[in-house]
């Protein structure tokens, strides 16, 4: 589904976030990403949808090589990939359910076709979303009136509402307690099981990483040093 090769990255300013990381990942798998500050995951996550422009190698997510397209054709091909963010990343001011609609068109088309009213198909899905991660009676508040787990269902459903292929996920848990982290990564592994969709996590936390992920790669000064299930972990570091 998404095949990484030699992919590198150096910045301007001379670092080098990844040198030469290649990576297979199937449909349905849940790859959490692991290594200390300055590794290199947030700069490998922001590669493959070019948020941060590769210096080099090839992303294909499933037969399209997302490196050498035009940034008009890379708009369109974005659409394939969810995002989900440490801080949700939700407009403060807008309600549950326009969030999560805003994550069908983004945020520009968003608001014009927020002027002409919504497609009704548009809307039963955003309900069904909304149902799914558990705040059907909260769609019409305001997203700044959640609690931070509250708000990361938000920003799966609004993940969601796209149809993506692939799912990008920048720590996830980062600003939530251990309890409701722990919602979340569940919550997570069970929709992607059930849509056979394939997610990176990005997850600083280790031990949740073993809890929840199928495989983990551990990034290592821009290189990946481990890539296997989480119970060869602890044989590994
Ligand atoms: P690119 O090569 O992707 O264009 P740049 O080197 O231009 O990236 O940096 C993008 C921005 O990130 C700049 O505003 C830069 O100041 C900032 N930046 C520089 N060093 C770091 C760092 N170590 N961590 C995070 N951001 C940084
Ligand atoms: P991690 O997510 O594992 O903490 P990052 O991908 O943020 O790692 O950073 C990897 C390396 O790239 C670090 O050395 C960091 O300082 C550098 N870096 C990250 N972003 C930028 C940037 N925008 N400009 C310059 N250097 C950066």
């Amino acid at each position: 589904m998404l095949k990484l090769n030699g992919l590198s990255k150096t910045y301007k300013t001379g670092d080098t976030a990844l040198s030469d990381v290649s990576l297979d990942v199937q449909k349905g798998q849940l790859i959490g990403l692991i290594g200390p500050s300055g590794a290199g995951k947030s700069t490998l996550i922001r590669c493959i949808n070019r948020l941060v422009e590769p210096s080099s190698g090839e992303v294909w997510l499933g037969d399209v090589d997302l490196v050498k397209l035009s940034r008009s054709e890379l708009r369109h091909q974005r659409r394939r990939i969810g995002m989900i963010f440490q801080e949700y990343a939700l407009v403060e001011r807008l309600t549950v359910m326009e969030n999560v609609l805003s994550g069908r068109l983004g945020y520009v088309s968003f608001w014009r076709s927020w002027l002409r009213r919504y497609e009704p198909r548009d809307i039963q899905r955003a309900y069904e979303l909304l149902d799914r991660v558990g705040l059907l009676q909260h769609a019409d508040k305001r997203a700044d009136a959640l609690s931070g787990g509250q708000r990361q269902r938000v920003g799966i459903a609004r993940a969601l509402m796209q149809d993506p292929d692939l799912l990008l996920v920048d720590e996830p848990t980062a600003s939530l307690d251990p309890k409701t982290s722990r919602q979340i990564m569940r919550l997570l592994t069970e929709i992607c099981a059930e849509r056979d969709l394939p997610a990176i996590v990005n997850i600083h936390d280790v031990p949740l990483a073993q809890a929840f992920m199928q495989r983990i790669v551990g990034l290592r000064a821009g290189r990946v040093v481990f890539d296997g299930a989480p119970d060869g972990l602890s044989e590994a570091v």
